[in-house]
């Protein structure tokens, strides 16, 4: 099989080539069946001799034609023009069963000219959170990059303290960010700008590429792409931690995995990066910033469209946002898509903001729940018993107006989702050379609306999980 390398080839000013370093006694401890089925990949590959020949070796198709990207960002509001993939390398393309092209990108294969002094390399701990929590969105509907495989080496990686060295193999329709369109249009490069952006309408965006506006459609497609993501975001209790724009995709889907974590008590203002003291990537201001970082995108569209023009693909996003979320959410807890109740929605989230109880258990407590009944024992979860039972009476009410079944409501309500204590626990197995942790949560995660015999022992929420604060260092 061959890659494809259309990328590296039609926007060759943009990259460099690099061939991915390995790292001692690196082996392959996690591949993923069913998207190498998916994508028709050689089985041998994803043996231990077969990747590393494939990647490492003179003549090995995964490695022989690596690049690495040129892009800028606004990181923490700041424009930064010296990004690029520092440790990244893009392998190549491959496409799937129904014709659609996926990158294979490697992250954790040495330097490249965009290191700035970094050495290029991931360790175990980030790359197995990525690994794991690309997969847990993923199978819960939250459009995400893919992990595709994962080695590891007993060489230390330096970060505060030494730590065991990785690599992951991820895929994603492109690795286009924000920040490659910002970057070509800052240091004013046209011409490459212009081809970046006729390469992005052809191959990733042909239904914008036939319009008569070409460039409008496509960041109106972008930005009511990146709405829907962040509505599934905040429907899940999903902090990403660094939204910078050389972390956003083009296709709306999480990317570039760091300090995230699911909130486990519901914490409107959750951070749980340690490096946001301003709590700029907070929980409840992600809508805000994915609006903020498309205007920074957009600037990079405004050689192709008015000012006007951008507005109009710009204000697009808090309608589309604000539809995906209130629809969701009264899908979650049983009621009609219908403005008339959303103050009940509305309540339920300050009684959870009021009280010690797990964000996600809460919701499938709350589809369990029979709401033919006067009461419910869920009320001794909140401390104010009075404000639950007066909130369930009028939902009780709502719910048996609606009729959804129960079943329907809990297949919206997540069993299992990756939770920072469960990825925790599968770091501290996984850095004893024992994956099996990891193998059983990511099995739990691959059915996430399913409360199963594998999903049980991550169900719960872990302890003091709000005080829990994430190294941005990986
Ligand atoms: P991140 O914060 O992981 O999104 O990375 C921001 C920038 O720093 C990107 O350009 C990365 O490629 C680069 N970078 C992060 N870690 C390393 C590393 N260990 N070596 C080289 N470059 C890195
Ligand atoms: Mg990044």
């Amino acid at each position: 099989m061959q890659l494809t390398h259309h990328y590296a080839t039609e926007l060759a000013d943009t990259v460099s080539p690099v061939r991915p370093q390995s790292l001692s006694d690196i082996s392959l401890r996690m591949s993923n069946d069913s998207l190498i089925k998916q994508f028709n990949l050689p089985t041998e590959w994803f043996t231990q001799e077969g990747l590393v020949e494939q990647l490492f070796a003179e003549q090995g198709t995964l490695g022989k034609h690596a690049v690495a990207q040129k892009y800028g960002g606004h990181q923490f509001g700041q424009w930064n023009p010296y990004l690029g993939d520092g440790r990244g390398l893009l392998l190549g393309e491959v496409t799937n069963h129904s014709g659609e092209q996926f990158d294979l990108h490697l992250k954790g294969a040495g330097q490249t000219p965009y290191s700035r002094h970094a050495d290029g390399r991931a360790v175990l701990r980030s790359t197995l959170r990525e690994y794991i929590g690309s997969e847990a969105l993923h199978h819960l509907g939250i459009p995400s990059s893919r992990s595709l495989c994962l080695l590891t080496s007993n060489e230390r990686v330096y970060r505060e303290l030494p730590e065991p060295g990785a690599m992951m193999i991820r895929m994603a329709p492109s690795h286009l960010r924000f920040g490659h369109f910002e970057y070509y249009f800052h240091s004013k490069e046209l011409v490459i700008l212009d081809k970046l952006m006729d390469y992005t309408l052809t191959r990733h965006f042909p239904d914008c590429a036939t319009q008569t506006e070409p460039h409008k459609a496509l960041l109106k497609a972008i930005t009511l792409r990146t709405a829907r993501m962040v509505a599934l975001w905040q429907v899940h209790g999903f902090v990403h931690g660094v939204m910078n724009t050389d972390n956003m995709s083009i296709h709306g889907i999480t990317f570039d995995y760091g300090p995230y974590a699911f909130m486990e008590q519901f914490k409107s203002d959750a951070v749980f990066n340690h490096s946001d003291h301003e709590g700029r990537y907070a929980f409840d201001r992600q809508p805000g910033i994915a609006l903020w970082n498309l205007n920074a995108l957009a600037y990079a569209f405004s050689r192709y469209m008015s000012v006007d023009e951008i507005k109009d693909c710009l204000t697009r996003f808090e309608p589309a946002f604000l539809a995906i979320y209130r629809q969701t959410m009264l899908e979650r807890i049983g009621l009609d898509n219908d403005a008339e109740h959303e103050a009940c929605l509305n309540q339920w989230l300050s009684m959870l903001a009021q009280n010690p109880i797990d964000y996600t258990q809460s919701f499938r407590w709350l589809a369990d729940a029979e709401p033919e009944d006067q009461t419910t024992g869920l009320r001794d979860h909140f401390v104010d018993r009075n404000a639950f039972d007066g909130w369930w009476q009028d939902y009780r009410q709502r719910r048996q107006s609606c009729s959804h079944s129960k079943d329907a409501i809990l297949a919206r309500n997540p069993a299992v989702i990756a939770r920072t204590h469960s990825l925790q626990k599968a770091i501290e197995a996984a850095e004893q050379d024992d994956f099996s942790v990891a193998e059983q949560l990511l099995l739990a995660l691959n059915t996430p609306y399913q409360s199963t015999n594998a999903s049980e022992p991550f169900e719960q929420a872990g302890e003091n999980n709000e005080a829990v604060s994430l190294s941005c260092s990986s």
